[in-house]
């Protein structure tokens, strides 16, 4: 294999460089080197899925994207993850864009009209010629193989793994052979990878362990996730990335994988808390959550839904109403209404910007 194993890594944050490739189907990107040029912007993004209609969930992540971007007079870019097209949907990217229309919130890149007026290099489903290049840079280093195996036929040898299912390798050796029906696989190299979360602190996670060998493509020719968001990340110059805590193990994963396609200036990571139900279960589509489009029916302002996802998780100390104008205030100043108990604010926009400019 041409790739050395590299010892552990410590990961710090880069200055911001161009990206080597210009290939630019939608122009969008012209707009995004120059920033990109300069050092001291932070870029994030608001990368929700069109399976379903926004809920509390994404609101949080909305106030935290927006909130700490815009105090840092960063630029967000607006996403639309519809790498899975077997469960996206029009109707839902529509509701999307127009729910965060709806509540305030503007984003840099990506706007609501891009999207409307066609294909965008911020739809993923619109990216997939890149995608098949990068695919391509990996085949060209024997990075990736054909995996014929289903999720059934893997249990069928691992047990049932109780956490996260790990792929046991073992098509590994068959190649990749594009002609060949099944999934496609990166070999992961045997590596532990430590990066500085904004908010957890130091993590040490060993992909290699936690999910084996990353899937790129799925057994039915859909993108995945973690192909697609590394891709798009490094491609649109994110440089800082603001999830939940939901998506913390898919970090080292996304870092190595970056780091095969090339990219030389890993982005900082911030997971922040999730809502949880009554029931102590984080909150989704799939457990039919109450969407925004509820609220709405049920006559509530954009302030009362966003003032409630921040008093969910204690962004608030109370629920009361919150605009989107608002949302940088819950990150700026500790000594002002807002009171954070999970994040020493000055400290982590100090550290960040400090960061994103070394
Ligand atoms: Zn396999």
């Amino acid at each position: 294999m041409p790739r050395k194993n590299l010892p552990v890594i410590f990961w710090r944050q880069f200055s911001v460089k161009s990206g080597t490739r210009s290939n630019n189907p939608h122009g969008a990107y012209a707009k995004l080197r120059p920033m990109m040029k300069k050092a001291a912007i932070v870029i994030s993004r608001f990368a929700p899925s069109p399976t379903g209609y926004l809920h509390l969930g994404h609101l949080v992540n909305v106030i935290y994207v927006w909130g700490i971007t815009r105090a840092l007079g960063g630029q967000i870019i607006l996403r639309l993850e519809d790498h899975d097209q077997g469960r996206c949907r029009v109707e839902y990217e529509a509701a999307i864009l127009e729910d965060l229309e709806w509540l305030g919130f503007e984003p840099d890149l990506g706007a609501p009209t891009a999207f409307r007026a066609g294909p965008t290099c911020f739809r993923q489903s619109d990216n997939t010629t890149r995608y098949e290049g990068l695919l391509q840079d990996l085949v060209a280093q024997d990075l990736v193989y054909t995996c014929t195996c289903s999720r059934k036929a893997i249990l069928a040898r691992i047990g049932a793994p109780g956490g996260e299912l790990r792929y046991d390798g073992h098509c590994r050796e068959r190649g990749y052979s594009p002609e060949e029906a099944g999934g496609i696989r990166l070999r992961l190299d045997d590596e532990t990878l430590t990066f500085d979360d904004l908010l957890l602190g130091t993590q040490t996670q060993h992909p290699a362990s936690q999910c084996g060998d990353l899937l790129v493509k799925d057994r039915n020719g859909n993108w995945t996730y973690q192909f697609a968001v590394t891709a798009d990340d490094w491609e649109q110059g994110v440089n800082l990335v603001i999830r939940g805590e939901d998506l913390l193990d898919s970090t080292a994963r996304q870092i190595q994988l970056a780091q095969y396609l090339g990219r030389t200036d890993a982005p900082r990571f911030l997971h922040h808390p999730l809502i949880d139900d009554a029931s102590g279960k984080k909150l989704s589509k799939r457990d039919f959550a109450k969407s925004l489009r509820d609220y709405r029916r049920e006559g509530k302002r954009p302030e009362d839904v966003l003032g409630e996802a921040a008093w969910r998780v204690g962004l608030l100390k109370a629920n009361t109403p919150l605009s989107a104008a608002e949302a940088p205030g819950l990150f700026l100043d500790v000594t002002s209404a807002f009171d954070i108990p999970s994040l020493n604010t000055k400290v982590a926009m100090t550290d960040i910007l400090d960061s994103v400019r070394e």
